[in-house]
């Protein structure tokens, strides 16, 4: 196994297994390292909810778009469990009501479907949802699900048939600097050379842009959800609670909230989330308060649920970033670190991010600031 790489990615997630693909499929030489193992970290512990409708700027629902026109056409190939069942937003409030008028005004002019349904028509759409004091939901057809694990692990193994490396069970525990930059990654393993670095830890990534002496206004928090028994089908869409509409982009030191999300995958188990909740970012223990919150915000919801059996439960840091912009682009500190890090709801978006990324690695492409993000991280000149 070769000591000097192109790329060095850290992190096996979506993220950097999407990019590790691309830049391997381009001819370039690529090692992935992660501490855990490939989708170890919030990449093996979401619901792979498809969501568009919480994509507010044009260009974050472009790259939306254009992931859901890949994962169409590598379902196909490939069994990922991409499903396009529709997607749906419960509204509890006038507040909430409000903003969906507002963001459907957005969303439709660029080829959103969104339609305002009254409780009646939730319910003829939903029977299991038996919420009292439902107000209305809000229902998009393109939005949808898929497999987690698959999809990262098909990336994965695409990277690795593209020529790259992949190495588990390796934490990257210190970037040893010279005057051109990053000089050796070294593991708590091995050292290795590359000429550029990349950033893709997640809910890691603040710590990992540290080892440099650099600052990204990225944080993570801890989520918790929990599988159930496979059941018959229950329900058509996914569901999440009026919060997603809203401009929110997750509080520092913020307490433990419970919000509304739930969907059936193919196999007929259910999926919920989610607690959040502040916590050091290897902190996987899981609060009985938060689950029980959980449970009964769910079955508040969707009684029926009740007595169904809960199979596993589990807790994982994931990131989002301070400002909700996500980071893409080369560190002002560090002229060959470069971060793709933030992007909220990863899945929905990762191979358009990770091909955007690769374009600005390979050809230098700069995006205006508006169609993608990068902060101040930018290569100096
Ligand atoms: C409960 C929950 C529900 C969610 N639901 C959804 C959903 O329905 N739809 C959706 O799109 N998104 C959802 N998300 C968010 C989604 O999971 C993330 O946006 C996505 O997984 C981020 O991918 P990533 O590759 O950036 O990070 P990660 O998958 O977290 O990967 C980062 C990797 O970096 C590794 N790493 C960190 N530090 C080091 C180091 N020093 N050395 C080596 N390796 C290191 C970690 O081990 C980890 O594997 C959810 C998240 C949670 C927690």
């Amino acid at each position: 196994m070769p000591k000097r790489y192109d790329y060095i990615i850290i992190g096996a997630g979506i993220i950097g297994t999407s990019l590790g693909a691309r830049l391997a499929e381009s001819g370039k030489s690529v090692l992935i390292l992660d501490k855990q193992g490939i989708a170890g970290g919030a990449s093996g512990g979401n619901l792979g909810q498809i969501s568009l409708m919480d994509r507010f700027e044009p260009w974050h629902l472009d790259l939306a778009m254009e992931a859901q026109d890949y994962y169409k056409q590598l379902q196909k190939r490939v069994p990922i469990g991409y499903r396009q069942h529709g997607g749906s937003i419960l509204l509890m409030n006038q507040n909430q009501i409000t903003r969906a008028e507002e963001v459907r005004a957005l969303q439709v002019p660029r080829g959103l479907s969104m339609e305002l349904l009254t409780p009646k028509e939730a319910r003829n759409l939903e029977p299991g949802l038996k919420k009292e004091g439902l107000k209305a939901m809000v229902y998009c057809r393109q939005e949808g699900s898929l497999d987690p694990l698959a999809l990262t692990f098909h990336m994965a193994d695409t990277a690795v048939s593209n020529g790259a490396y992949i190495r588990i069970g390796e934490t990257v525990q210190e970037l040893v600097l010279s005057t051109q930059g990053i000089e050796r990654v070294v593991t708590d393993k091995d050292s290795y050379q590359a000429d550029t670095v990349i950033n893709c830890a997640g809910g890691w990534a603040e710590q990992v842009a540290a080892m440099v002496g650099d600052e990204l206004p990225i944080r993570s928090h801890k989520g918790t959800a929990l599988v159930t028994q496979p059941l018959p089908p229950f329900l058509t869409t996914t569901l999440v609670g009026g919060g997603f509409l809203m401009e929110e982009t997750g509080e520092e030191g913020s307490d433990l909230r419970v919000g509304t999300a739930i969907c059936q995958h193919e196999n007929g188990s259910i999926i919920i989330g989610q607690v959040t909740e502040t916590a050091e970012t290897d902190d996987r223990s899981m609060g009985h308060i938060g689950l029980s919150q959980m449970t009964a915000n769910i079955l508040n919801y969707f009684p029926d649920l009740m007595g169904v059996d809960i199979l596993r439960a589990w807790a994982v840091s994931t990131s989002y970033s301070a400002d909700g912009k996500p980071v893409m682009g080369y560190s002002d500190k560090v002229d060959n670190l470069f971060t793709v890090a933030g992007f909220k709801g990863a899945f929905t978006t990762a191979p358009a991010v990770a091909d955007r990324a690769a374009k600005m690695l390979l050809r230098g492409e700069t995006f205006i600031p508006e169609a993608v993000p990068r902060r101040e991280h930018r290569r100096k000149q």
